[in-house]
């Protein structure tokens, strides 16, 4: 699913940009960077910023329509900070995550990133079938162009993660004891510190109810419980060897 998603860079003017929305992509494991009409080359600064993240930014697909770099795809979501004068579907970050892990398992879907100075124009903004805007703060609302492509590359990947565990439930994770299993731990404890003389049979106190209390938040696990049966199996026997 993340190789079907496509972040598309329109008229970027700052090559460090680029190489920087390569790095977040790649994080996120997404790989496919389509640049349309760049105002820059990918050059040596964008390689330094991409770090180990170079090959994206090297492979990028360069258009020079936005037409052309989405001409493939079922899903288009421009990214803008600002609502336009013409109201448009909507997506929280979130929600575009979750459309993308859904519809990007069956073709290729378009994340579309605006100009550093203007965003995206009226036009390119309608060739989108939502768009997606950051909550951020009403009074400073314009992200860097590499750090809103981080933010909507982390909603997808988190997004696609979710959908693959909840199709393939974890097995057999911890196990834990039954309640009765529980009672004969408790049960054996108690004879044990009684035994040692830790707790007295006539007067025992409050220690077990805090023991319980103490092994009920730990919630130990069927293997953990095991461990504490043997211990306190091998105190037993060596009060009787004694
Ligand atoms: N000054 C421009 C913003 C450019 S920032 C404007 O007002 O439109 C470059 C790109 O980063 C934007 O086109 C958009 O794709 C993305 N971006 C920045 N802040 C964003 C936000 N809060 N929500 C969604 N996308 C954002």
């Amino acid at each position: 699913m993340l190789d079907h998603v496509k972040v598309v860079l329109v008229g970027t003017s700052h090559s460090g940009n680029i190489g920087s929305a390569a790095r977040a992509m790649k994080v996120m494991g997404l790989s496919q960077m389509v640049l349309v009409a760049p105002e820059c080359e990918v050059d040596d600064q964008a390689i330094a910023l991409a770090a180990g993240a170079a090959d994206i930014a090297a492979n990028a697909t360069i258009v020079d329509t936005l037409e052309e770099a989405v001409a493939d795809c079922g899903l288009v979501v421009g990214s803008s900070a600002r609502s336009r004068t013409l109201e448009w579907p909507m997506l929280e970050p979130r929600e575009c995550g979750e459309l993308f892990a859904v519809e990007g398992e069956k073709y290729p879907v378009a994340l579309v990133f605006g100009r550093e100075r203007i965003g995206l124009t009226n036009e390119e903004l309608q060739r989108c079938h939502y768009h997606v805007c950051i909550p951020a703060n009403p009074e400073y609302s314009s992200l860097n162009l590499a750090m809103a492509v981080q933010t909507i590359s982390y909603e997808v990947r988190v997004a696609h993660l979710n959908r693959e565990k909840s199709r393939y439930p974890a097995q057999a994770e911890n196990e834990y004891p039954r309640h009765k299993e529980l009672e004969m731990f408790y049960q054996h404890l108690e004879n044990v510190i009684t035994d040692t003389q830790f707790i007295s049979k006539d007067k025992p106190g409050m220690v077990m109810n805090k023991l319980r209390r103490l092994f009920t938040r730990a919630r130990p696990e069927a293997q953990e419980l095991n461990i504490l049966r043997g211990i306190l199996s091998s105190i037993e026997k060596n009060l009787c060897n004694k």
